[in-house]
């Protein structure tokens, strides 16, 4: 699963949607399967990301979560449901978060090591640029968008 924030050309109203990969985005968007849930046009491209809070500028923040979380299949879901499912994943990810490892910059590495058995299967949340993310997505990876904001322990000092 993977969540794009988009916006409708006729009123550059933005919203969040979930596919289940880029390409299934790519195709509906070509399709123009996905309509504005504010004025419904279907004329809808990839909004610019706002920066989250405690992020480096060109970092996500993400979590590979050991149980993959229950997330309902795109398409056939109202806007207030999938805003009610961004919340419930929210608050789940809030509450691992506490034992999940920060694992920094070391996030892709470490998840690809976990998923190719060379790490033992742990919780961990770290950063990974958005190419990184994409890799690990299409090696069919699990991680995920962080949507709770977190602070990079390093970034303290
Ligand atoms: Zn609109």
């Amino acid at each position: 699963m993977i969540v794009f924030d988009l916006c409708c050309a006729a009123g550059d109203h933005r919203f969040e949607a979930w596919f289940a990969s880029s390409d299934s985005f790519a195709d509906q968007q070509a399709r123009r399967l996905i309509a504005c849930p504010v004025c419904g046009d279907s004329d809808v491209k990839k909004a610019v990301m706002a920066p989250r809070v405690g992020a480096k500028s060109n970092q996500l923040s993400v979590v590979a979560p050991a149980r993959p979380i229950d997330a309902p299949a795109p398409g056939a879901i109202s806007p207030e449901l999938m805003r009610q499912v961004m919340a419930d994943i929210a608050a789940k990810q809030a509450e691992i978060l506490p034992q999940s490892r920060w694992v920094g910059r070391d996030f892709a590495d470490a998840a690809r090591a976990m998923h190719e058995g060379r790490a033992a299967e742990d919780l961990i949340h770290g950063q990974a640029s958005p190419g990184e993310a994409q890799a690990l997505r299409d090696d069919g990876i699990a991680a995920m968008p962080l949507l709770v904001p977190i602070v990079p322990p390093d970034a303290v000092n």
